[in-house]
């Protein structure tokens, strides 16, 4: 309660009344007490330069008995003059030796007279006594008087009893002042507290609002002083607050949508270790969700790739490592942020398996390449080899050797340029040339393309629902190439007599073919790898009868140029169904 503005303003206005009255009574009283003292004096001197009086005080008349009671006569006519009231003002007339009382204006005063200052001074120095005191409590006058040889003191004394009575006035005055300016004072400060205190309070329920985060409320301003400037101020202070505040949220909405969309992870860590951030694409990487706060901690994460401090100290911009999680490769940047007060660690996961995938693939392509084509290379080698060092080959074996070293530059050729082709499909620089033709035309060419081979090796070839098939846009020889490679598989892996059915048909917008064929059939672990270049089941077979092991390859790289699909029907019973989809519109991009 004291500590309110309110109780302050009251005090304070109370105590500079008290002070105000405290300091004007001191100051009036006094001045009145010096005024009194110093009237006294010179109407003492003003009666007393008298020279009548002096003379007839100081001579004797005639037949005098009794000089006392005689200068007592001639004082009583100056009575009116010396302000001598006979009760707090008396003269008296002393023996200028003992100072006995001889005669004066009230006996019984005259009689008690107390031996003052100014008496010892007429008494023993013949002078006149006339020193004031203020703090004596009485005035007084000693005038030594020498008459008919003998030494007499006139004596006049005041007891201040007027100047106490004006006094306590005074204070009874001032008293009664005190209390209209106590009151007085109430009031202002009350309105002073009402003009004061009223906006000082509208500041404070504003700035707990601010404080509460309701920037929405302005507080008016009522005047134009320093409060009506400072709530100015405020509310400038809480519009630029507010902005603030909301460019700062902005940021930070921009931030975790950022986070929340982006491919790669991140996980942000304090400087205990503690989880501050973490977003989906990190957890979906790391393969566990990490709560913020929770209890998965940095040494849980990545505690095995390097210590935090670690982190903390590092000098350069951040520190690169890998880790596999799962059937994952990810790639880890972990760097500090704000280094100097060392207030955490970010971590960035970047998938990278497709990365190391695609670099094993290349690996492995560029082996296979190798492979593939020093096989006949060496096979071409060494019956060239042969047939220089065996001058008198017979000459069937030399026409052997001949046709094997034919057969083997064939197959190189047929590897350079299947993958020749597919290097193009790879680059871009394969175009499609569409045109709009019968699918059921293509299909027929191919089945006849076919036929002999499969006859050879005795296998029943049909074809069925090609009748009502549609006009497809696409580049025709391509999909007869594609058509041609999956019957010409059929007919590799099936052992002879056996039954290829080719079956087609169309929904909606697409056309679809499935050749199915009662061969050897695909292993269910090999299944997903066919479409992979230079993947072969049986490596032997495929070579023996001519294959690459890129047919498939470039199959699915010229259906998936068509937007279409190629994909191995999953069917019970022995073979392979291999199916085809079109689009037939064709292409969009
Ligand atoms: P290739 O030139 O070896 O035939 P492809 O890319 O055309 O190469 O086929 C890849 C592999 O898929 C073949 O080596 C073979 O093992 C398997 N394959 C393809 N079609 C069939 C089928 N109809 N029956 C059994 N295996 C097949």
């Amino acid at each position: 309660m004291l500590r309110s503005l309110h109780m302050k303003l009251v005090l304070i206005m109370v105590l500079l009344v008290v002070c105000l009255m405290t300091i004007a009574g001191a100051f009036l009283t006094s001045s009145i007490n010096q005024f009194y003292l110093n009237e006294f004096y010179s109407q003492m001197s003003g009666v007393f330069q008298d020279t009548e009086l002096v003379r007839d005080l100081s001579v004797q008349t005639e037949g005098e008995e009794d000089g006392g009671l005689a200068m007592e006569q001639v004082l009583r006519a100056y009575m009116g003059a010396l302000g001598v009231d006979g009760r707090n003002r008396n003269y008296f007339v002393l023996s200028g030796t003992d100072l006995r009382y001889l005669a004066g204006s009230d006996d019984e005063e005259g009689a008690d007279l107390e031996v003052t200052p100014n008496l010892l001074i007429a008494l023993n120095e013949k002078r006149e006594g006339s020193e004031s005191d203020p703090t004596a409590g009485y005035m007084d006058l000693a005038i030594p008087i020498h008459r008919g040889g003998q030494d007499y003191i006139i004596y006049i004394l005041d007891s201040q009893n007027n100047l106490r009575q004006l006094n306590s006035e005074i204070f009874l005055l001032i008293i009664e002042a005190l209390g209209f300016g106590l009151v007085i004072s109430l009031l202002l400060s009350f309105l002073l507290s009402r003009t004061m205190v009223t906006p000082i309070r509208a500041l404070t329920r504003g700035a707990k609002r601010v404080a509460e985060g309701d920037f929405g409320h302005e507080i008016q301003v009522e005047s134009h002083d320093e409060i009506g400037v400072l709530t100015g101020t405020f509310n400038d202070m809480a519009g630029q607050l507010k902005t603030t505040l909301e460019e700062v949220e902005n940021e930070r909405t921009k931030l975790s949508t950022l986070f929340l969309h982006m491919t790669d992870g991140v996980v942000a860590f304090d400087r205990d270790g503690e989880v501050i951030h973490a977003n989906p694409a990190a957890e979906d990487m790391l393969g566990r969700s990490i709560p913020i706060g929770g209890p998965i901690r940095y040494f849980d994460l990545f505690g095995e790739i390097t210590a935090l401090e670690k982190v903390l100290n590092l000098e350069g911009d951040c520190l690169e490592s890998e880790m596999v999680r799962g059937d994952r490769s990810l790639l880890l940047l972990l760097a500090p942020f704000d280094r100097e007060k060392q207030a955490g660690v970010l971590v960035v996961v970047h998938d990278v398996t497709q990365q190391v995938k695609n670099e094993t693939t290349r690996r492995e392509f560029v082996a296979n390449v190798s492979h593939e084509l020093r096989t006949p290379l060496t096979n071409i080698r060494s019956y060239a080899e042969t047939m220089a060092e065996t001058p008198d080959l017979p000459p069937e074996m030399t026409k052997n050797f001949l046709g094997i070293i034919l057969g083997e530059s064939d197959r190189m050729t047929h590897i350079v340029q299947d993958l020749l082709t597919l290097s193009r499909f790879d680059s871009g620089y394969s175009q499609l040339t569409l045109t709009l033709f019968p699918f059921g035309e293509v299909l027929r060419d191919s089945c006849q393309a076919v036929r002999l081979d499969a006859e050879h090796h005795g296998h029943s070839l049909e074809l069925i629902g090609d009748r009502n098939l549609p006009n497809i846009r696409a580049d025709r020889e391509r999909v007869l190439q594609v058509i041609m490679n999956i019957l010409s598989n059929a007919i590799k892996y099936t052992p002879d007599g056996g039954h290829i059915r080719m079956t087609a048909g169309w929904r909606e917008d697409m056309v679809w073919v499935e050749v199915a064929d009662d061969g050897i059939g695909i292993p269910a672990d090999d299944r997903e790898r066919i479409f992979e270049r230079f993947y072969r089941v049986d490596k032997a077979r495929s070579r023996e009868s001519g294959g690459t092991g890129l047919g498939l390859s470039i199959a699915q790289e010229i259906v998936a140029r068509h937007e279409g699909s190629l994909s191995l029907v999953d069917r019970d019973g022995p073979g392979t169904t291999v199916r085809m989809e079109l689009k037939i519109g064709g292409p969009e991009a």
